[in-house]
């Protein structure tokens, strides 16, 4: 199904982001923080030119917040429910960012995500660690 791009306006990214700061220093895209911990919350959106077609993902991501190397990040698509994928993906990203602690190497102990599943993994040394599923007993 091919849904509709919605133009987003910086005020209602904004008003979305209550917590986060505009950080005017990242060019060519809207970008705003939040430090959580040992990492930044970093939403960022293109600028809306009428020749950006090819970018139509709002990224969710997650920085170490000495480094500012990417960890971890998730795209919203632009259609109409962007709002409500934003709002999720930033509570996903936040708690996420929670649990991040540091790595015996100096590194960062962040949950990463491969075709078998959630794993732990450092961002500098090889350190790999599975997630078994919690089963709750109903
Ligand atoms: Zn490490």
């Amino acid at each position: 199904m091919i849904e509709d791009t919605v133009r987003i306006k910086l005020n209602e990214m904004r008003e979305e982001l209550k917590g986060f700061d505009w950080n005017p220093l990242v060019e060519k895209e809207f970008a705003f923080d939040k430090q959580v911990e040992l990492v930044i919350v970093r939403v960022l959106s293109t600028i809306p030119r009428l020749e950006n077609y090819g970018e139509e993902f709002i990224r969710v991501c997650m920085h170490d917040a000495v480094s500012m190397k990417l960890m971890v990040f998730f795209r919203i698509p632009r259609t109409d429910r962007w709002k409500i994928t934003l709002r999720e993906r930033v509570i996903q990203i936040v708690d996420e960012a929670k649990e991040v602690v540091r790595c015996e190497c100096g590194g960062l102990i962040y949950v990463q995500r491969g075709p078998y599943g959630r794993y732990e993994a450092c961002t500098k040394c090889t350190r790999r660690m599975k997630i078994i599923p919690v089963e709750h007993s109903s």
